[in-house]
């Protein structure tokens, strides 16, 4: 009997209350304090106490602070030990609030404990092709070297070919040679060595180098597995034992994603100068964990370029995206950090949703304001999309606008007041597509790059390391900005990592 209809509760007024005798009203008070704690106790449910899933709960809940994060973060960084195995198969992550607990706890380092089951290869493999590597030239006095040349060392190396008809994993057995120049320098031929990515107090750093077995594009495809699908680093080698008949560990599948991703930095260097060129440019940002301290995962996109981001919520972090090269329009939804730029388009989805939201009220009034507010401003982007005809109609729809505003501003009622004053604060932002008939009236554009991230996100509970992040987004950047342009990704990611492994940059990413 305590559930109060919108219809009872708007009926509920100071006259109502004043005809009722004392015990009725004592009577409703308590009905209405039940109905009340009925709420708060439903508002209030997590994944801890019902069953919601844990990706329902609010990511601002998180009960630490941001100098207790960044604390854990400083003293935990040096724990990282071994190259190979920094990131747990994303799978197997409880909660991204546990996983920081027990790691607090336990002292336990991520990946292979020491004493347990190594990995190894057995038998021979089999070999479909052999590339011999002779020294060419004298490194001393420029001569050209023939032989004799004497082997000295040699590898085998897995890649995985795209054929017309299907993929295929072939092995490749690789020598090298050395040889005695006539002016008596032994001249030595290496597999090629790129960037080495350093974690401080890690064991092994990462470097990307052809003297390795998994291949540049079997190392994209792992990687592919684990960005694309969200597969965890587990699953990718059940997947990859099932399907291709091919055997690697786990830290070697952690390495293969992290050498993708460190592969992409270059490019995104370009991709930051390139974005600087644009005309218009979306931006969004959304939670993010690392190692369970709360981050945001920026994205800057235009339409041949995309870039993500994770870091603070500072606007030192946005400015690293956007900076002063920039001359272009943004596309921003209501945070605080893009204000300063004068050249700024507001995403009207975002306040048609908190409009809709008002017309859900309890109170009658508030409601019919809701509607005027999104009358108004769908009416805005309909006359808009109509072009040259349509602009004829802008000018009323902002007087009416401007005075559904005024009125609600005034409202007792919170949430009227807020959007109202929010679209009065901001109003040359809010109508800028009006006087730039250009512009996109939303932020869409953003909100979809973010979606895959976002999926992401809760399937893997965020990244572990500073480098993680860093490779995860740089992956992300080159993928979607492949998309935009045209390209292959997975194609442009291998030829990243091959040329890497020499230690030369990779090509831009072509514009269409
Ligand atoms: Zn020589």
């Amino acid at each position: 009997m305590n559930r109060f209809s919108p219809e009872d509760l708007n009926q509920i007024s100071q006259e109502s209350i004043e005809r009722l005798g004392k015990r009725d009203v004592i009577q409703l008070a308590l009905r209405l304090r039940d109905y009340a704690i009925e709420l708060y106790e439903k508002s209030n449910l997590n994944s801890n106490s019902s069953s919601k899933p844990p990706s329902s709960d609010d990511p601002f809940k998180n009960k630490k602070t941001k100098s207790e994060n960044k604390r854990e973060d400083e003293s935990e960084e040096p724990k990282e030990k071994s190259s190979d195995h920094h990131e747990l198969p994303d799978g197997e992550e409880p909660n991204h609030k546990e996983r920081a607990d027990s790691d607090n706890q336990s002292k336990r380092n991520p990946g292979r404990q020491p004493g347990s089951t190594g990995f190894g290869r057995e038998g021979k493999p089999e070999i479909h092709a052999v590339e011999h590597h002779y020294p060419k030239q004298c490194v001393i006095c420029l001569k050209d070297l023939h032989e004799p040349v004497q082997p000295y060392m040699g590898h085998y190396t897995y890649e995985l070919e795209r054929l017309a008809d299907g993929i295929k994993i072939t092995c490749t057995l690789h020598y090298y040679y050395k040889a005695v120049c006539t002016c008596g320098h032994e001249n030595t031929e290496k597999p090629g060595e790129g960037f080495v990515s350093v974690v401080e107090e890690r064991k092994r750093d990462i470097k990307l180098t052809e003297y390795t077995i998994v291949g540049p594009m079997l190392a994209t495809f792992i990687s592919a597995l684990s960005r694309r699908c969200g597969m965890s680093r587990k699953k990718i080698r059940e997947h990859l034992i099932v399907w291709l008949n091919f055997q690697i560990s786990i830290g070697l599948i952690c390495k293969s994603i992290r050498e993708a991703g460190i592969a992409c930095y270059p490019v995104v260097d370009e991709l930051l100068d390139d974005l600087q060129k644009e005309q218009q440019v979306h931006l969004d940002e959304t939670p993010w964990y690392q190692r369970g301290a709360f981050c945001w995962l920026w994205v800057a996109i235009s339409k041949s370029t995309a870039i993500y981001r994770i870091g603070t919520r500072k606007k030192t972090e946005l400015l690293l995206l956007i900076t002063e090269a920039f001359f272009g329009w943004l596309i921003t939804d209501g945070y605080g950090a893009y204000r300063s730029y004068p050249k700024r388009q507001r995403c009207l989805a975002h306040l048609i949703r908190k409009a809709v939201a008002l017309t859900g009220a309890v109170n009658e009034n508030v409601q019919k304001q809701g509607e005027w507010f999104l009358r108004e401003l769908r009416g805005l982007i309909k006359a808009m999309a109509q072009g040259e005809d349509g602009r004829i109609e802008c000018k009323p729809i902002l007087a009416r606008l401007k005075r559904a505003c005024n009125l609600g501003s005034k409202s007792d009622h919170a949430k009227l007041k807020s959007l109202a004053n929010e679209i009065l604060n901001d109003w040359d932002a809010v109508v800028a597509f009006v006087k730039n008939p250009g512009l996109p009236a939303t932020n869409n554009e953003a909100e979809r790059a973010l979606r895959w991230a976002v999926i992401y996100r809760k399937i893997t509970f965020g990244t572990r390391t500073s480098e993680g992040s860093r490779c995860l987004a740089a992956q992300l950047s080159v993928i979607e900005t492949c998309r935009l342009r045209g390209v292959d990704p997975w194609d442009y990611i291998a030829t990243a990592i091959a040329q890497g492994r020499k230690g030369l940059t990779p090509p831009p990413i072509a514009q269409t």
